[in-house]
C-alpha cells in the first residue's frame, strides 16, 4: 500500500493543490509586522524519493514577502508537501519512517531504494521523530489535545493510525496535521 502511495502521481499532485489553495488564502493577507500588501515571493526546492512526472510547480515553495521595502518580512505558506528544511518530500519522509513499524525487512529495503533513502538517511530521520519533533514546541502542544497517549518510540506509524479512512486520506490528514510545523517560523527552527 505504502509502495503504491509513493508512486502515486495523482496523490502528489493533489498535495500539490492543497498547498496552491494555502498559498491563494495566505496571498489575500497582510504582513503580519507592518500591515503593508504581500508579493509573492516563492523559492525553488528539490524535493527527493518523489516519482518523476510531477512538473516545475512542484518544486516551488510558496511563501510571501512583504511589498514594504523597509520591511521585506517573509511569510512562508504551511505545506503538505515540504517539511522544514528536510530535503526529502514530507509524504516520502512519513511513509518511510512509518514502515520501521509493521513491515517486513524486505520490503522496507525495497522501497527505501525506491525513494533512493540510503540507511543512514533513515537512521537520521528515526532520531528526529524520536528526538527533535517530540521536542517542539508543536508536539507538546498537540500531544497534550490527544485522548490516548501516543507511543513516541513508534512515530510516525503510532500517529498515522490515528487518523481515520484509506492509507493515502490518513497520510494527508497527518500532513495537514504537521502543518504549523512548516511554515512561518517554525521552519527555521527545524
Ligand atoms: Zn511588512
Amino acid at each position: 500500500m505504502s509502495e503504491a502511495l509513493l508512486t502515486d502521481l495523482r496523490f502528489h499532485r493533489l498535495l500539490l493543490a492543497f498547498d496552491q489553495d494555502l498559498a491563494a488564502r495566505a496571498r489575500t493577507g497582510r504582513c503580519r509586522r507592518c500591515g503593508g500588501v504581500l508579493h509573492s515571493a516563492r523559492y525553488r526546492r528539490k524535493p527527493r524519493g518523489l516519482p518523476a512526472g510531477l512538473g516545475d510547480e512542484y518544486r516551488q515553495r510558496f511563501s510571501f514577502c512583504c511589498a514594504a521595502r523597509q520591511c521585506c518580512k517573509r511569510k512562508t505558506v504551511m505545506s503538505l508537501r515540504f517539511l522544514g528544511r528536510k530535503m526529502y518530500a514530507a509524504a516520502i519522509l512519513v511513509l518511510i519512517s512509518a514502515l520501521r513499524h509493521g513491515a517486513t525487512q524486505a520490503t522496507r529495503h525495497r522501497l527505501q531504494a525506491l525513494v533512493g533513502a540510503s540507511r543512514r538517511t533513515i537512521t537520521r530521520w528515526h532520531r528526529w521523530w524520536c528526538e527533535t519533533f517530540v521536542s517542539t514546541a508543536f508536539w507538546q502542544s498537540a500531544r497534550a489535545s490527544l485522548d490516548v497517549p501516543v507511543s513516541t518510540a513508534a512515530l510516525p506509524a503510532s500517529l498515522l493510525e490515528r487518523f481515520a479512512g484509506d492509507p493515502a486520506t490518513q497520510l494527508q490528514a497527518l500532513l495537514r496535521f504537521l502543518g504549523p510545523l512548516t511554515g512561518g517560523a517554525a521552519v527555521h527552527a527545524m
